[in-house]
């Protein structure tokens, strides 16, 4: 569809909004972003937190796509590996990938919304209105009403579409479904969520290993960094709401000093501020976003986590949220209408978002605990011994998600499911990877896994 001459208002100037931006202002159209919040590029994050996030290969294949990975990429500190820290004070790397390319990378958030806005603003046909919140949406009559934070008055904007890329607890959404236009149901996990800073060294020196994710699973829960480019680490703990290890039960200096000290010891004495922090932050919930039908006719569409928000434990929701951009931009090309265009990208994407949240809530469990398990780390070891011997039928299910976005997510889903059976069977009487019978690994991948489509390697930066 070429989009020339039309006008887009989208809701919502987060990665999903600023990425949709470039890519219909490329097709002709006008685009209005929209958002409650101040201009980011106008002074630091609004929370003065330093929050980053983990980029794969699916968001950075989006960048490429939109032609904005080379002003990012520059910001991307790469991660090898996971970087097991055990009770006792011993750790390993665990690397995620069996190619020196195949690798993660750490990204500051606001950074990446930053730089995206400024692209996205460069263009000719681009605005912004920041400090306006989406209020109402009125689809009989194709209107939504933003209130102009800064004057207080209330402004009313045509829907010819709106895309509402409002985020998590999306009030498009919310409107949609109390209009009985759209199912949709957000299920909260009980656990939450605290940010914490591990500063850094003499002379913005790393005091950990500066190339990995560092996890400290603990079983109910668990702690994990991701390095800045500053040389200091965004720490977050993951922790029930309530109960005895709790977010509830913390609830002195002490209480959070001595826990913080009893199970992550070599990481506290690397945060001096750390009970100042956890008192003075926000603890942060979070959930999984569950919404059938995403559109309501050529009026509005939902996208990013507004469509469908994940818990973040694979590190893929916003990577998810830029794949989104990119289908779209396909459904464009394969459509005549608006109407189509949304039918045809909820068709192609809600069976992957899915199958996206589901593996985001498996993985917690796998940091917090499996990481940690002898017989854990044979199967991985064994599954990027399978795809060495194996590469057209087997690829660890972490590796098709995070290195491989030719794979949709339900197919790493469905292929994952067997690989897993397939990686117990043939650990259960093996100590070592010496002692796989491979020969059966070989009649048994041959029969289950089929052959996979021819791939490219991973997004080159
Ligand atoms: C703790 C945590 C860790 C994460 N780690 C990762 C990770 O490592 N890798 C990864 O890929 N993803 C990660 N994510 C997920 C990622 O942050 C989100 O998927 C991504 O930010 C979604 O982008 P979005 O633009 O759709 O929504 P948001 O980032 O939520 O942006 C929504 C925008 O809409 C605006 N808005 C909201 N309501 C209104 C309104 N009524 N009117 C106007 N504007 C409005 C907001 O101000 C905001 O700017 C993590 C999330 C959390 C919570």
């Amino acid at each position: 569809m070429n989009l020339a001459g039309e006008s887009v208002a989208v809701a919502g100037a987060g990665p999903t909004g600023a990425l949709l931006a470039i890519l219909l202002e490329r097709r002709g159209a006008g685009v209005t972003l929209y958002d409650s919040r101040p201009d980011p590029r106008r002074g630091a994050d609004e929370s003065g937190r330093s929050i980053n996030l983990a980029m794969a290969d699916r968001g950075i294949h989006a960048l490429a796509l939109a032609g904005v990975l080379d002003e990012i990429k520059g910001a991307l500190v790469p991660m090898r590996g996971r970087f097991v820290h055990q009770p006792d004070g011993s750790g390993a790397l665990q690397p995620y990938g069996r190619r020196p390319h195949e690798v993660i990378y750490a990204i500051s958030r606001s950074k990446l919304n930053r730089v995206l806005l400024e692209v996205a603003l460069r263009r000719p046909r681009v605005q912004a209105r920041f400090e306006h919140r989406l209020e109402e949406t009125d689809f009989a009559a194709r209107l939504a009403r933003f209130r102009d934070l800064r004057r207080g008055a209330a402004i009313e904007v045509p829907m010819r579409p709106l895309l509402a890329a409002d985020g998590a607890r999306s009030t498009t959404r919310r409107r949609m479904a109390a209009l009985g236009l759209i199912e949709a149901r957000e299920e909260d996990l009980e656990h939450g969520y605290k940010e914490l800073t591990i500063p850094a060294g003499p002379g913005n020196s790393y005091r950990m290993e500066r190339e990995a994710l560092h996890i400290w699973p603990r079983g109910g829960y668990m702690l994990i960094a991701l390095p800045n480019e500053d040389g200091s680490f965004t720490a977050t703990l993951f922790l029930p709401a309530s109960g005895p290890s709790s977010f509830a039960s913390l609830d002195t200096g002490c209480a959070i000093d001595a826990f913080l000290s009893e199970n992550f010891p070599d990481a506290r004495a690397l945060m001096p501020d750390c009970v100042a922090e956890f008192q003075r932050r926000p603890t942060g919930f979070l959930g999984t976003v569950y919404a059938g039908g995403w559109h309501v006719r050529d009026t509005a569409a939902l996208i990013g986590d507004a469509a469908h928000a994940i818990v973040p434990f694979h590190g893929q929701g916003m990577n998810c949220c830029f794949e989104d951009c990119v289908e779209l931009d396909v459904c464009l090309d394969q459509s005549s209408s608006w109407e189509q265009v949304f039918e045809r990208f909820y068709a192609s994407r809600k069976t992957n978002t899915d199958a996206i949240a589901e593996m985001a809530l498996e993985n917690y469990l796998e940091m917090r605990e499996r990481v940690a398990d002898p017989k854990f780390r044979l199967q991985q070891s064994l599954a990027l011994e399978l795809e060495r011997r194996f590469p057209h039928r087997f690829i660890p299910r972490y590796s098709m998600v995070m290195f491989h976005h030719e794979i949709p997510y339900r197919a790493a889903l469905e292929r994952g499911a067997i690989q897993s059976r397939l990686l117990a069977e043939l650990t259960e009487n093996a100590a070592t990877l010496a002692g796989v019978d491979y020969a059966r690994a070989a009649r048994e991948i041959e029969s289950r896994l089929a052959l996979l489509p021819a791939l490219s390697s991973v997004t080159k930066l």
